[in-house]
């Protein structure tokens, strides 16, 4: 399942650069699967065109940082463990119950987002 980040969460930003996928963004910062992924590229060779599909999508948060549960892989393809949940100080990022998925599936959505 995907991780999220609770109203505790102090914006240190410590996270965030950690994260393998880019899933993590800065309160009110729009995101882009295609950030820090090789989903354009992937969209180009499937399309066989110049049709890409990449829309900037708004915050899903204001004030406080946020994951993209569509890009978070809990970090499977890349660490054991979850990196954001290892280094936050203050412990606020936990799994996200609404968005539970198999190790499988984990795995599919890292080759999704990471094709080459
Ligand atoms: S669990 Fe890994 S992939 Fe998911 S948001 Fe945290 S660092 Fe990114
Ligand atoms: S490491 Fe924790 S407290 Fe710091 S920005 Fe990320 S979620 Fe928020």
């Amino acid at each position: 399942m995907s991780i999220k980040i609770t109203k505790e969460c102090i914006n240190c930003g410590a996270c965030e650069p950690e994260c393998p996928n880019n899933a993590i963004y800065e309160g009110n910062k729009k995101w882009k699967m295609s950030d820090g992924t090789s989903f354009l590229k992937r969209k180009e060779k499937e399309s066989g065109s110049n049709l890409i599909v990449d829309h900037e999508h708004e915050p899903k948060e204001k004030d406080i940082y946020f994951i993209v549960s569509e890009k978070c892989t809990e970090c499977v393809g890349f660490y054991d463990q979850p990196q954001c949940v290892l280094i936050c100080p203050v412990g606020c990022c936990i799994p996200d119950k609404e968005h539970i998925e198999t190790k499988q599936q984990l795995i599919n959505k890292k080759n999704f987002l990471h094709h080459f």
